[in-house]
């Protein structure tokens, strides 16, 4: 049991994707700890954290603990486990939250285990419930259904959370917060794992999560041809292209754009779905889409249910149809 409040965020700020979780989570995380009237605290390990230290300040946090050493500089398991813990146990938060990046879900699992609490991985909702545990919402039985989790008996409570779920707060450079720049503990255990190459990802990977128009394709599209339309489309939009697992799978577009449970969380200002029947696994990775125009030609599919504007009409001659609008308009 745990007496503090405070809420704990990892600064997991390596690439832009990756730091757009952690901002995701910590606009999340200042709810969580108002509520409770605790502190929302960002912990950052790594070397040259300043930038990361000021940048979570001015998205919420209420306090920053940072680890900066330059045998921190690249991501290191046993040692970034073991310092997160060591705090951890020192300080006893309430809750750890974690983004659900391959690095986030690594060290999340790692120090759940030995902090000896529960951890729920990829939530999409998290809240409080009147005794002030976390209910963490998370796709369970293979996506079929949402199921609410919460650890009754063990904290601090952890959940990882995937890009693109919550919705960053706007920035504010001028907010002022306490920053506890910490020393490296001695004794810290080598290495057993040595990085031998890092790469970043490539930024048009990373397009998806804040395009402000997606153009998605489902199996309904018929073919690898019929989907490059879809580029066509999102091209002359100035938006990206998603797709759903069955197309992916026929490798009629790149693994990268896969949106859902087991792909890529978004949230675009307008999101087109053309050939989608709408399956949770799918839906579950295009709840923030605030408008949906979607073409399918079975009027009772659920993505025709959940769209704004719905289309009953081939997919693919929908598509050319959008495509000779447009140029026709950019022409005139
Ligand atoms: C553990 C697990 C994880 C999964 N994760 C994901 C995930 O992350 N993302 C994901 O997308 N899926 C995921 N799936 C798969 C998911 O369950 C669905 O099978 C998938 O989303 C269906 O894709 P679809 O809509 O393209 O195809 P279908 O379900 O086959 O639907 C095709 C749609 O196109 C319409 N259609 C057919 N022909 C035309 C036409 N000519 N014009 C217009 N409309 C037409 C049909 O009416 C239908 O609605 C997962 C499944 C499991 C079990």
């Amino acid at each position: 049991m745990t007496n503090s409040r405070d809420v704990w965020v990892f600064g997991d700020y390596r690439n832009y994707f990756q730091n757009r979780v952690t901002l995701q989570l910590l606009a999340r995380g200042r709810e969580l700890a108002q509520a409770q009237e605790g502190e929302l605290c960002a912990v950052v390990i790594g070397h040259d954290l300043q930038q990361w230290v000021d940048e979570y300040v001015a998205h919420g946090a209420d306090r920053v603990l940072a680890l900066d050493h330059p045998s921190l500089t690249a991501y290191q398991g046993e040692t970034y486990t073991s310092l997160l813990v060591d705090l951890a146990r020192e300080r006893k938060p309430a809750v750890i939250l974690v983004g659900a990046t391959s690095f986030g879900r690594e060290l999340a699992a790692r120090a759940a285990k030995r902090l000896g609490t529960g951890l729920t991985a990829d939530c999409v909702d998290l809240r409080l419930d009147d005794q002030g545990r976390l209910v963490q919402t998370a796709p369970g039985f293979g996506g079929n259904l949402l199921a609410e989790i919460v650890i009754p008996r063990h904290w601090p409570q952890m959940a990882t959370v995937r890009p693109g779920t919550f919705q960053e707060l706007p920035h504010d450079y001028e907010r002022q917060a306490p920053v506890e720049w910490l020393p490296l503990p001695a004794g810290l255990k080598p290495e057993r794992v040595r990085l031998v190459k890092s790469e970043r990802l490539a930024p048009r990977e990373q397009a998806l999560e804040t395009a402000g128009v997606v153009v998605c394709g489902g199996r309904g599209m018929g073919s690898k041809k019929k989907f490059r339309n879809l580029v066509e489309l999102a091209r002359l939009l100035g938006g990206q292209v998603a797709a759903t697992r069955p197309v992916v799978y026929a490798r009629w577009c790149e693994e990268g754009a896969l949106v859902g449970q087991a792909g890529r969380q978004i949230k675009p200002q307008v999101l087109f779905s053309f050939g989608v029947s709408g399956a949770i696994q799918h839906t579950a990775g295009i709840g923030g889409a605030p408008f949906i125009v979607a073409v399918n030609k079975n009027p009772g599919a659920v993505m025709m249910q959940m769209a704004d504007v719905g289309l009953v009409a081939d997919a693919n001659q929908a598509c050319l149809a959008l495509i000779r609008e447009l140029k026709k308009r950019l022409r005139s």
